[in-house]
């Protein structure tokens, strides 16, 4: 009976410091737009590196023709080809080829990685129908590269370092489409890279394709970032910026915000020191798929540690990221009267021992509690970037006009990623944190639609936007 109250205990305390009222949740908005713009004000100044894409025009229908676009930034990598018939929303056909990265090519040379790709793609091209139009001309290609990049234009940039398990020193600092294109040549292939883009860029860009009202995208799945449409004029530490619709989305990278509004947990604190990039991309270990369900997994270790509820501490359970997101997402959906599924996954993951039904409605709980906090401070971080522009109702940072001076314009946030595709209970609470922070009139203007495969299509659209 003691121990189950410990137990309670250890609950309640992660509930009172995962707090998020709206509050608190407002206080995080005006931290992400002030963060905004310190990242905007010079080089450096916020943890928020608002990153310069050159993107300063975006798909909007008119374009037409064969594009390819290359997709790296993880375990898989993509080729995909697109026919476009010149209205919105026109995606005549679309190819996709996904292939695994082998291992050792994610840490060997570049060489070896670039000749992979080359092949690859070579291969693609040629199974293309013998259309005229394609075999005339140079194909554009766009490449979608997801790891940190130093922008020099639209189609240039310097690697600033590899992440995602990627280790190939040969290639950090430098120029990646140079590098990209002397493959392509040894091959003989004749390809122009029209466009080196973040595949946050890519979804925003298939999303404006599809909806003109589009001004943002958020990608929440393994990580999370987010681009936005900016005011040249706003970037202030690029001063004098010319660009030909006097905006430019910038690449936020926020998977790296940090706030002291933010509910931080030991647990949290503990996962951060664990990792292999202490104090780094603080906001995506709260939020994104890659943590949440060793979040979780340490909340059950202590309340195994606290008590015996959960039998011995097993080995397993103390085992960093053996708790996968869609099995804490599948424990949290559990409708089944006795929680079948919870107790399958305590057993066959953690091997931990049969659970009366009690323990595991309170597993479902700490699920609960990890996964609401996750998604409402996504919503907040997306009425963030809608403050910074404008778009939240409140008439800007400095807040001068009345609510009803304002005449809200719809506004449209392209969505993906797996978490929040496949995740119902975390797109839940997240669509009613919005409609919390935003206010109900406020929140009828803005709309989140989800994109698919944006990073890949969006970059062969780029292509299309910037092809010479
Ligand atoms: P990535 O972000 O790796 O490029 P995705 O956008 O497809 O690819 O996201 C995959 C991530 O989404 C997984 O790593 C996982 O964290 C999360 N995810 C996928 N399916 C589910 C699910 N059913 N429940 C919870 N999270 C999921």
């Amino acid at each position: 009976k003691k121990k189950w109250n410990r137990v309670v205990g250890v609950l309640r305390e992660l509930e009172e410091a995962c707090e998020t009222p709206v509050g608190r949740l407002k206080q995080v908005v005006d931290a992400m737009a002030v963060e905004m713009h310190a990242g905007l004000a010079s080089e450096g100044g916020s943890k928020l590196k608002m990153l310069l894409t050159f993107v300063d025009q975006l798909p909007t229908g008119s374009e037409i023709g064969t594009y390819y676009a290359l997709d790296l930034g993880g375990t898989n990598f993509r080729v995909l080809r697109v026919q476009l018939g010149g209205r919105r929303s026109s995606i005549l056909s679309q190819d996709v080829e996904l292939q695994p990265v082998p291992q050792h090519l994610m840490t060997n040379s570049s060489e070896d990685l670039l000749d992979f790709i080359s092949s690859t793609l070579k291969e693609f091209v040629e199974k293309e129908q013998n259309d005229s139009e394609t075999s005339i001309r140079t194909r554009e290609l766009g490449f979608t590269f997801s790891f940190p990049v130093k922008q020099l234009s639209i189609r240039s940039g310097i690697l600033i370092k590899w992440t995602k398990g990627f280790a190939i020193e040969d290639m950090v600092g430098r120029e990646v489409v140079e590098c990209l294109e002397a493959a392509l040549n040894k091959k003989g292939l004749n390809m122009r890279v029209a466009v080196l883009v973040n595949d946050t860029v890519g979804t925003l860009a298939l999303g404006h394709y599809h909806d003109c009202d589009t001004v943002a995208a958020v990608i929440i799945g393994t990580g999370t970032n987010a681009c936005y449409l900016e005011r040249a004029d706003a970037i202030i530490k690029c001063q004098g910026l010319l660009t030909t619709s006097g905006c430019m989305v910038v690449n936020m990278e926020w998977g790296n915000f940090w706030s002291s509004h933010l509910p931080r947990t030991s647990y949290d604190i503990d996962l951060d020191v664990e990792s292999p990039n202490p104090n780094d991309q603080g906001f995506e270990k709260m939020i994104s798929g890659m943590y949440l369900g060793d979040i979780v997994r340490r909340v059950i270790l202590r309340m195994a540690q606290e008590s015996d509820i959960f039998g011995p501490v097993s080995s397993r359970l103390s085992t960093p990221f053996i708790l996968q997101t869609p099995l804490m997402s599948a424990m949290h959906e559990d409708d089944s009267p006795d929680l079948n599924e919870v107790a399958r996954i305590l057993t066959e993951t953690l091997e931990l021992p049969e659970v009366s039904l009690k323990v595991r409605k309170l597993v479902v709980r700490v699920c609960d509690v990890v996964t609401r906090r996750a998604a409402r401070l996504a919503a907040a971080g997306i009425v963030g970037i809608l403050k910074k522009i404008g778009r939240d109702g409140s008439g800007g940072i400095a807040g001068t006009r009345s609510r009803s001076d304002i005449k809200m314009k719809r506004t449209v946030v392209a969505i993906e990623g797996g978490l929040y595709t496949s995740y119902t209970v975390f797109r839940e609470y997240l669509h009613e944190a919005l409609n919390e922070i935003l206010g109900e009139e406020v929140a009828q203007h803005v709309s989140l639609k989800v994109t698919e495969d944006g990073s890949g299509i969006g970059a062969a659209l780029l292509a299309a936007t910037y092809s010479s």
